[in-house]
């Protein structure tokens, strides 16, 4: 059962959190760009995985874009494109009605992120877009620039967090701001592990199955004291919104193997008390389809 010793208040609100490449969108948007705009620099991106800082590297690769005559009309066109799952706009949007605040958390950059949301009509529904500030000056060249600057001094981290992000202490401020009835973060890769390590136990984990989260949820369980939710894909999470916004999360029922959504084991942590599955029965045995694309050299350059 969800602990009942820490009742919020009636009036506070749920806190939705989200990582956005592989998370919300079925795609990486910096490697949406370029595979869609220029093979050969995507396969210049692809080569400097792990070897450049990410940031940086899409900084550089945008100027060269702009050198090759790739115009803002094109990247605006191409991320329109970004595939977004019809089943996640709906989660969104009942998150939204039942009064929760939504916000993005991601490494990729504001224009992406913005024009995305733009293109299916969602960009209403975020109260916020934490990302890496990106613009196009008056010539049409995209700049973007890490979130945690270099003028910066460095946020230590001890977690895998790139240094141009550490999305825990982000969170964290969103967290302190106010008093939430309940917090939820939903990311994929390892960069998402130090937020879901920031949340409580009455608090939950949407992590994407069979990618870099789980891994490092699996490892270091201790760290997180959510519930952790696991989902394959945009229907799981229109299933696990219902069930959050809905509390039906709070059963603690045996396992129903003819169900699509159990709630029956136990969380990450020794601390915690739930962990609900809303991925199918088969998810074992079920791919992800992003693990035939390129979410394994996305996992490699070890980012959102
Ligand atoms: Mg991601």
């Amino acid at each position: 059962m969800l602990s009942t010793t820490s009742m919020p208040p009636a009036f506070s609100k749920r806190l939705f959190v989200f990582d956005f490449d592989w998370t919300l969108i079925e795609a990486d948007s910096d490697h949406w760009v370029f595979e869609h705009l220029c093979k050969e620099l995507y396969q210049e991106q692809l080569e400097a995985v792990g070897k450049v800082q990410w940031t940086d590297l899409q900084q550089r690769l945008l100027g060269e874009l702009f050198d090759r005559g790739v115009s803002r009309d094109d990247i605006e066109k191409t991320l329109s494109q970004v595939p977004f799952a019809p089943e996640m706009i709906e989660a969104l949007q009942l998150m939204k009605s039942q009064g929760a605040e939504l916000y993005i958390l991601s490494d990729a950059n504001t224009i992406y992120i913005n024009t995305v949301l733009k293109a299916y009509d969602i960009d209403h529904l975020f109260t916020g877009v934490i990302t890496n500030p990106a613009e196009f000056d008056k010539r049409g060249r995209l700049n973007v620039v890490r979130f945690h600057g270099l003028d910066q001094p460095p946020h230590n981290c001890p977690l895998p967090c790139q240094p141009n992000l550490c999305k825990g202490q982000v969170l964290q401020k969103l967290i302190d701001a106010q008093t939430w009835q309940q917090v939820i973060y939903m990311g994929d890769s390892t960069n998402d592990f130090c937020p879901s390590t920031r949340l409580d136990t009455n608090d939950i984990v949407l992590a994407r199955r069979g990618l870099l989260l789980e891994k490092e949820i699996t490892e270091r369980p201790e760290l997180v004291h959510a519930n952790v939710v696991y989902w394959n894909d945009a229907t799981d999470v229109l299933r696990a919104t219902e069930a959050i916004l809905f509390n039906t999360l709070s059963s603690s029922s045996s396992s129903s193997s003819s169900s699509s959504m159990s709630a029956t084991t136990t969380a990450a942590s020794s601390t915690s008390s739930l962990l609900i599955d809303v991925s199918s029965s088969k998810a074992a045995e079920v791919l992800s389809p992003v693990e035939s694309s390129d979410s394994r050299l996305h996992a490699q350059a070890v980012r959102a």
